[in-house]
């Protein structure tokens, strides 16, 4: 019988809520017999896959980039979990909301430079007007509050999805339990 399959993707966070899924330890081998991990930013594959399971989202929708990655992430994916308090709420991508793209661009790469200030014309992708948390942009089925949400909640979610449950993490305590 083949595995669930398992994706994480990476917006526009800090990359904690990653570190908090590695936190997980020797659960990972619990997960892994379980599901097969076949997009993350822990795994080298370049293309979201066609059709997977189960995707927990990090950060904040906050560039165009990252509206076209969500957008694709969702079309591919059964249950979509927004993970952490950037993807719930903008969190602290959404500091910059009430300034806009204009002067928050200005500080980073006109004032506080002292050589070649100029502002990003090519690679760094152009910003949305607001960084929106992730259901704001698409359907999302499963809210894991947290910055980062503990080890041990990532794993009762997971526990739950995989053994075919809806997890209410509104039930849910610090530990997940
Ligand atoms: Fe980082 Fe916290 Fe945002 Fe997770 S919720 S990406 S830990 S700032």
């Amino acid at each position: 019988m083949t595995k669930p399959t398992l994706a994480t993707v990476w917006l526009d966070g800090c990359s904690g809520c990653h570190m908090s899924f590695l936190d997980m330890d020797e659960r990972l081998l619990d997960i892994a017999a379980r599901a097969d991990l076949v997009y993350s930013p822990l795994v080298d594959v370049k293309t979201f896959p066609e059709s997977v399971d189960i995707t927990l989202v990090e950060g904040a929708v906050s560039s165009e980039d990252d509206l076209a990655k969500i957008q694709l992430v969702r079309a591919h994916t059964r249950v979509l979990v927004s993970l952490g308090d950037c993807a719930v709420t903008a969190n602290v991508p959404g500091l910059r909301n009430p300034y806009g793209p204009g002067p928050l661009l200005q500080r980073a790469y006109i004032d506080n430079v002292d050589l070649n200030a100029q502002l990003p014309s090519q690679v760094v992708p152009k910003l949305l007007a607001k960084s929106r948390p992730v259901h704001t942009v698409v359907a999302v089925d499963v809210f894991l509050p947290g910055c980062p949400p503990t080890a041990d909640q990532i794993f009762w979610v997971l526990d739950e999805l995989l053994s075919g449950r809806s997890p209410d993490t509104a039930t849910m305590s610090r530990f997940g339990t």
